[in-house]
């Protein structure tokens, strides 16, 4: 060999060890919100090494788990797949908390994460049937007016003729904080042996002969490294079409992400102060409300201010708008003619249950806008995704599409996910009926009526 080739020879070789190695992951999973935290802890603890990656800091600033509060409701018709999924998300939650006391030693509350209060919904004729359904054989404990003069003396709420209202009141139904719960899931991961890499974005997701390889951008200082997994979940939200775009390209035809919007308002001081004891109970004991409209108004305390009075968050579940640019969604302005909308719906509730105030009183605390990432059915996906050849690829799996509903059920999304990529069964007859709802063949048949 030439002197010349053997220069080559070294430089390669020198080349190749100064490149840092990849590292060759057991699990990956991607996006650490409510679903890839949720992931992510149901494989730690089941002896699973993970790593986590999330794109924005341990302090969130957007994504659709982004809040202090989301309604957690187990009101279903006679076997609904989502009473399980609220419930068993209860259970697990509990579960973790009681890790994290052992592990730690520090007292953990379920109060932290849940705060119970009674649901209230009001249905109206055009949903007669759906009322009629729930209240019948009802397993959740319920109380109900089926008009308007019952509603007024059973709940002294004054509502349309043709509205009727449900009240739901069990353990842990009212509102839970995703944030709270998040970190809980993380700090769950940690002790677990798994690891959370913040600021660590996946900009491309790609399958090798023998698992994945993943490019994935450190945020912080603009390093780029290639790493390589065994198996991955994709967690993403509204972005797990873009990143299974090389993997999955029919993902992003799957599920599309939609804005909506929240407003959050305070009563003005004064006005909340001369409420009696009895009106400043209701907004511990009236929220969170659900008024089943055409746009589905909701309405909830998302925190409590300093001076003792609530910050209410208010949405329309079916107020969405189209996406051109994902993010530049998320500092998207509310615009006023959505915060009149708001204050019009917030005032109308709090008249109805008899709290004097008009729209003036209503301070605006803040305003933004989110994203619903909805499949055709708006069931969520819960399942393997396809390999090139057409088949479940066992070691790749969606958790997306989780449109408004997603949070009561979170660590059972995370279960099933944990549990489909570990090959493991649940022995609960409704477990089996909600992975199937949820789960390959859902997807299969929304992408059949697609291409239809
Ligand atoms: C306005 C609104 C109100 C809702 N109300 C309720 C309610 O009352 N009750 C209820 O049960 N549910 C509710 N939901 C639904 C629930 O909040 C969502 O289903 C849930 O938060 C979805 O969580 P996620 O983890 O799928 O998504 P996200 O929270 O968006 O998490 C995805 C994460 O992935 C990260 N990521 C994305 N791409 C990458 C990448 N390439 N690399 C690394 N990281 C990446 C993102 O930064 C993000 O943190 C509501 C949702 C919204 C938007």
């Amino acid at each position: 060999m030439s002197f010349r080739w053997n220069c080559y020879l070294l430089i390669v070789l020198l080349f190749w060890g100064c490149q840092k190695p990849k590292s060759i992951e057991n699990i990956v999973v991607i996006g650490g919100g409510l679903m890839g935290s949720a992931a992510a802890w149901q494989l730690a603890r089941q002896g699973e090494h993970v790593l986590l990656l999330e794109q924005q800091d341990s302090v969130y600033t957007f994504g659709s788990s982004y809040g202090d509060a989301r309604i957690s409701r187990a009101l279903g018709p006679k076997n609904d797949l989502f009473t399980y999924l609220q419930q068993r998300s209860v259970e697990e939650a509990q579960l973790l908390l009681n890790y994290l006391e052992e592990k730690t030693g520090q007292k953990q509350s379920m109060d932290e994460v849940y705060h119970t209060s009674p649901v209230t919904y009001i249905y109206y004729e055009s949903e007669k049937m759906a009322f009629d359904q729930l209240v019948k054989n009802q397993t959740i404990p319920t109380e109900y007016a089926v008009n308007a003069s019952d509603a007024q003396s059973k709940f002294d709420m004054t509502v349309p003729d043709s509205a009727m209202v449900i009240r739901e009141k069990l353990p842990y139904s009212g509102t839970l904080n995703p944030q709270v719960l998040i970190h809980k899931m993380q700090q769950g991961i940690r002790l677990a042996g798994g690891s959370i890499y913040f600021r660590h974005r996946v900009n491309q997701l790609i399958r090798t002969a023998d698992g994945y390889e993943l490019e994935v951008e450190n945020l912080s200082d603009g390093s780029k490294q290639t790493m390589r997994a065994r198996r991955v979940v994709s967690a993403a939200g509204p972005y797990n079409g873009q990143l299974l775009k090389d993997i999955a390209p029919y993902v992003s035809e799957l599920i599309r992400p939609q804005r909506v919007f929240l407003n959050y308002f305070k009563l003005n001081a004064q006005v909340y102060q001369s409420l009696s004891e009895d009106q400043q109970a209701k907004f511990q004991d009236y929220f969170p409300v659900a008024d089943i409209t055409q746009e589905i108004m909701y309405a909830m305390v998302e925190n409590w201010d300093d001076d003792g009075s609530p910050v209410l968050k208010i949405g329309g579940h079916y107020l969405r708008q189209d996406i051109t640019n994902l993010d530049n969604t998320w500092k998207k302005e509310v615009t006023p003619a959505e915060e009149a909308w708001g204050r019009d719906h917030l005032v109308r509730y709090l008249n109805q249950i008899h709290i004097p105030v008009t729209a003036e009183d209503l301070v605006k605390t803040n305003a933004h806008s989110c994203v619903y990432s909805l499949t055709r059915t708006e069931t969520p996906y819960v399942c393997s995704l396809m390999n090139a050849d057409k088949r479940q690829d066992p070691n790749l799996v969606l958790v997306g599409g989780m449109s408004g509903i997603g949070a009561k059920g979170t660590l059972t999304y995370g279960l099933i996910a944990a549990n489909i990529l570990l090959g493991k069964e649940d022995p609960a007859p409704i477990y089996h009926q909600v992975t199937y709802a949820l789960g390959f063949q859902h997807l299969i048949s929304d992408l059949k009526e697609n291409e239809d």
